[in-house]
C-alpha cells in the first residue's frame, strides 16, 4: 500500500506517460489511493505537451475509468510550465479554469513568450548540470520566474522546485506560503533536496508527496521522497498527503 491518500502528479500518453489513464487509475486502485490526478506537460512543451483539444478526449477517458473505478476519485490537472518573465503560464487564465487544479514547474524544452531568454535560462541549466555550478544571477532569474507565476497565478503546487535549475528556496517558500500553493517533494527528481526541505521549512508552507509517475507502475511510489522529508527532519505532518499514523 502507498504511505499517500492521494497522488495528483502522474503522467500519461497524452504527454510521454507510458500508461494510459486507465492504467494509472488502476495502479492507483491496487495502491489504495484514495484520489488520483493526471497532470500531463502542458502545450507549451516543444517535445511532449499536449494539446489543450485533447482535453475533451481526457475528460471521456477519466468519466469512463471514475465508473470502473467507484472507490478512486480522478482528477483532471494540468503540469504548466514556468518560463515567462511576464508570469503567463503555457495555459491562460482561462483555459486554466477546465482543469481541477494546476501544478506548475520549470522544464527545459519550453520557449514560451520570449525564446532567446528561454534558451539562455536553459543554457544556465544545463551549465548547472553539467559543473554542479550557478551564478548568483542565474539563481536570482530562477527564483524570479517562480514567484511571478505564483503571483500571476492561482498554482495548488509547485512540482520539484529547484529541479534542473537552482533557485533561493526561501523566497519561494515565502510566496508559496503567502498563496496557500504547495511545494512538491518529487519522486523522480531529487527535488526538493534534504538541504531545501530543511529550509522552506522556516517558512509557514505546506508540503506534498509526488511519484511524478511516468509508468503506471510508478503511481503511488514515493518513497525516496518520503526519506528525504525525513531526512531534514520535517514535521511530517505537514505533508499534506500523507497518511498520518
Ligand atoms: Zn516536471
Ligand atoms: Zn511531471
Amino acid at each position: 500500500m502507498a504511505d499517500i491518500s492521494c497522488d495528483l502528479h502522474t503522467h500519461t500518453t497524452y504527454s510521454h506517460g507510458k500508461g494510459s489513464i486507465e492504467m494509472n487509475a488502476a495502479a492507483a486502485e491496487e495502491a489504495g489511493l484514495s484520489l488520483l490526478g493526471i497532470a500531463d506537460h502542458g502545450p507549451g512543451h516543444v517535445g511532449y505537451g499536449f494539446k489543450m483539444s485533447d482535453i475533451e478526449s481526457m475528460r471521456a477517458d477519466i468519466s469512463a475509468s471514475s465508473d470502473k473505478h467507484p472507490g478512486l476519485s480522478i482528477k483532471l490537472g494540468v503540469e504548466a510550465n514556468i518560463i515567462n518573465r511576464s508570469g503567463h503560464l503555457d495555459v491562460s487564465a482561462e483555459e486554466q479554469k477546465l482543469f481541477d487544479f494546476i501544478i506548475a514547474g520549470y522544464h527545459f524544452g519550453v520557449f514560451g513568450e520570449e525564446p532567446l531568454r528561454a534558451a539562455f535560462v536553459h543554457a544556465g541549466g544545463f551549465m548547472y548540470g553539467v559543473t554542479g555550478r550557478c551564478t548568483a544571477s542565474a539563481r536570482n532569474r530562477n527564483t524570479d520566474l517562480i514567484i511571478r507565476a505564483l503571483e500571476e497565478n492561482d498554482i495548488d503546487i509547485i512540482s520539484h522546485p529547484g529541479a534542473k535549475n537552482p533557485v533561493d528556496i526561501r523566497e519561494v517558500a515565502a510566496c508559496c506560503a503567502r498563496r496557500g500553493t504547495f511545494l512538491e517533494i518529487n519522486n523522480k527528481h531529487g527535488a526538493l533536496t534534504v538541504e531545501d526541505i530543511r529550509l522552506a521549512a522556516e517558512y509557514e508552507v505546506s508540503f506534498i508527496l509526488g511519484s511524478d509517475a511516468h509508468r503506471p507502475q510508478d503511481v503511488g511510489v514515493v518513497d525516496k521522497a518520503l526519506e528525504r522529508a525525513r531526512a531534514a527532519g520535517l514535521d511530517l505532518s505537514r505533508i499534506v498527503n500523507l497518511k498520518q499514523t
